[in-house]
């Protein structure tokens, strides 16, 4: 995609979202007639995850090089997304805090909601367990992204350690990965189109406009408190680290798509396509964006861990249990956690929280109180998850040296090694 049509695309695809909205608040229910369509669009992007993720990180490993500089971007990578992700609960936690917003809150006896009812065993431990899997495809059909990224990065190692001889499978997936890319464009012009059936048929499902916003209004001060902190960590954290990278302010623009993608399906890990797409395009490095982003996606969530902090502190607000700083303590580190663990799928957050609830003493039961809206502020989280993947790729490429053109591949290399 060049000159015009990216921003022609990304105009498209805000009318479709604002299209989405007043249709949804205004033909309420009847909107769910357009649910296949959105249905669809998110299965095309799914569709295109396996492949491109096992061709991206591969090609990407395998043209970082050397075993050391692997570990060393790999490991600068989590500890820059790791970072983040601490920042943003401690802003959720300080903004809970000064706004209060579970305090005097009437709420009846909470239930717990079917959805995470068969969850309740989420631990720590099924996150380090989540690193392999029987079965990639599986994985991959369920936006379980983290297998396929510790299969596919051991992968990229072999195949540079066995050198020469593998040249052909690199090319191979060097191949492929020009092949899904050129697919991505394709899916990225079903987007006006798609975003609007989701947000419309989202919309009409909570019962259109009045329903959804009396929803809201119930919650209004924990909503405004997720909102602010969102738009805080977006607009202010985010931005200053990205003054740091070779993308500047312009970036958010180039970036559009994949964040009102993001908005659209509430599912950063479906949206990856588009948003290593709108990397490239920007000009990101790209092995950051075959490396980095992957990465990104699995384990940054900034705004499901600034959610899942303010959540549990509004519950424990809302049912009068004082927490102090000994316990905030605990929320900050498990909340840190559990988003790390969330998988990049719709609502996951939620499942995830119980192992803070958990960790803190606090019933499960307590996600019954805000399950209404938590669809509602998924988009917005997942939004800011996306965005966080995409600044940390621009800031990590500084840490990767190679050529700047997008979509451009190493030259094969003449040593014994892949790349050098
Ligand atoms: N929907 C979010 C994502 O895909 C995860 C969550 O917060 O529930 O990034």
């Amino acid at each position: 995609m060049s000159g015009k049509a990216p921003i022609t695309l990304l105009i498209a695809i805000l009318l479709g979202a604002l299209a989405g909205l007043l249709c949804g608040y205004f033909f309420g229910e009847q909107m769910l007639a357009v649910a296949w369509i959105g249905r669809m669009f998110l299965d095309i992007l799914k569709m295109l995850i396996l492949p491109l993720i096992i061709a991206a990180v591969i090609t990407g490993v395998g043209a970082l090089g050397k075993t050391g500089k692997i570990a060393r971007v790999g490991g600068l990578t989590v500890l820059y997304y790791s970072c983040t992700t601490g920042l943003a609960v401690l802003l959720g936690l300080v903004l809970v805090n000064l706004i209060q917003p579970g305090s005097g809150l009437e709420h009846g006896a909470a239930t717990l909601p079917e959805q995470i009812r068969d969850r309740e065993t989420s631990s720590v431990l099924d996150i380090i367990t989540q690193l392999v899997s029987p079965n990639l495809v599986q994985a991959a059909a369920n936006l379980h992204i983290l297998p396929l990224i510790v299969f596919t990065v051991l992968f990229g190692i072999a195949l540079n350690s066995v050198g020469t001889r593998a040249r052909t499978v690199f090319d191979f997936f060097e191949g492929l990965n020009e092949v899904m890319m050129k697919l991505v464009t394709w899916a990225m012009y079903l987007a006006p189109i798609g975003i609007f059936s989701l947000i419309a048929a989202r919309i009409g499902e909570a019962g259109g406009g009045e329903a959804f916003y009396n929803e809201i209004k119930a919650v209004g001060w924990y909503c405004s408190t997720v909102l602010l902190g969102l738009t805080i960590h977006f607009g202010i954290l985010l931005f200053l680290l990205l003054l740091w990278s070779p993308q500047g302010r312009a970036y958010v623009l180039s970036m559009g798509r994949a964040l009102v993608t993001a908005f659209g399906t509430a599912s950063s890990a479906a949206t990856l396509p588009v948003t290593m797409k709108c990397a490239l395009e920007a000009g990101v490095e790209p092995k950051a964006v075959r490396f980095v982003l992957p990465i990104g996606v699995t384990m940054n969530m900034d705004g499901t861990a600034l959610y899942e902090a303010v959540a549990v502190m509004f519950i424990a607000q809302a049912m009068q249990i004082p927490l102090g700083a000994g316990e905030q303590l605990i929320i900050f580190i498990t909340a840190t956690l559990a988003a790390i663990g969330a998988a990049g799928i719709p609502q996951a957050g939620l499942v995830t929280m119980l192992i803070v609830l958990s960790a803190v003493n606090l019933p499960a039961e307590g996600i019954g109180l805000l399950l209404a809206v938590d669809w509602f502020l998924d988009r917005f989280r997942t939004t800011v998850n996306v965005w966080g993947d995409s600044v940390g790729a621009a800031i990590m490429a500084r840490f990767i040296p190679g050529e700047q053109a997008p979509g451009v591949v190493s030259p094969a290399p003449q040593s014994h090694k892949l790349s050098s």
